[in-house]
């Protein structure tokens, strides 16, 4: 398979996710059954992933959109979280499925999932493509985890660098001198 030149190994292929983004369709169908679901993708790196996954899930889904930044702990000790896009839609007696790319720290989901919460929905869990377990810094208890993978950079499949790399089909790990450069 064609690798990208900045890029060190592939971690997950397209047959990977592919299969992977099944089976969380179907799971969340059957534990959904007879309820709407309202999928709040996080932009911009949970976008490809919110595609795949809505097109395998067959309960009644509408569709909405958070964008947040994070300063993570190297930049503020609070670990802030700013709402730079909110929801279209109230939340209000739904049953909300959060879909974003990666938990690492657990800084973002942590605010988004009490934030969420605090709007009065029938529900609120969480899914995620990716879980880097090893960086973790609040506990994040995902619903739906596609894959863990070790403490390594990843792009593709949604995830950027530097806002590249998104359209890459493939997770893979980036090469450290690509960061370095950047530095
Ligand atoms: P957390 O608040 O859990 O530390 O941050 C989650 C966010 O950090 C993700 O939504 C993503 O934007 C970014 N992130 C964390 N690890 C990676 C990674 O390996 N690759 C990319 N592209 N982004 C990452």
């Amino acid at each position: 398979m064609e690798i990208h030149p900045d890029c060190e190994r592939i971690l997950l292929s397209e047959g990977d996710i592919r299969k992977r983004v099944v089976e969380l369709g179907r799971q969340i169908s059957l534990d959904y059954a007879g309820k709407e679901l309202m999928a709040v993708g996080i932009l911009k790196g949970a976008m490809i992933f919110l595609a795949d996954l809505v097109r395998n899930i067959t309960v009644p889904t509408r569709l909405d959109f958070m964008a947040v930044s994070s300063y993570g702990l190297s930049a503020y000790s609070s670990g802030e979280v700013r709402i730079l896009k909110d929801l279209d839609q109230s939340v209000e007696g739904c049953h909300v499925l959060i879909v974003e790319d990666i938990v690492d720290t657990g800084l973002t989901l942590n605010y988004l999932l009490g934030n969420l919460k605090s709007r009065g929905p029938a529900s609120v869990k969480l899914c995620a493509l990716l879980d880097k377990p090893s960086r973790r810094v609040l506990p994040v208890e995902i619903d739906y985890n596609g894959f863990t993978i070790p403490d390594e950079f990843v792009v593709g499949y949604g995830l950027d660098y530097n806002e590249r790399y998104r359209n890459l089909p493939q997770i893979m790990v980036l090469s450290p001198r690509v960061y370095k450069k950047g530095e």
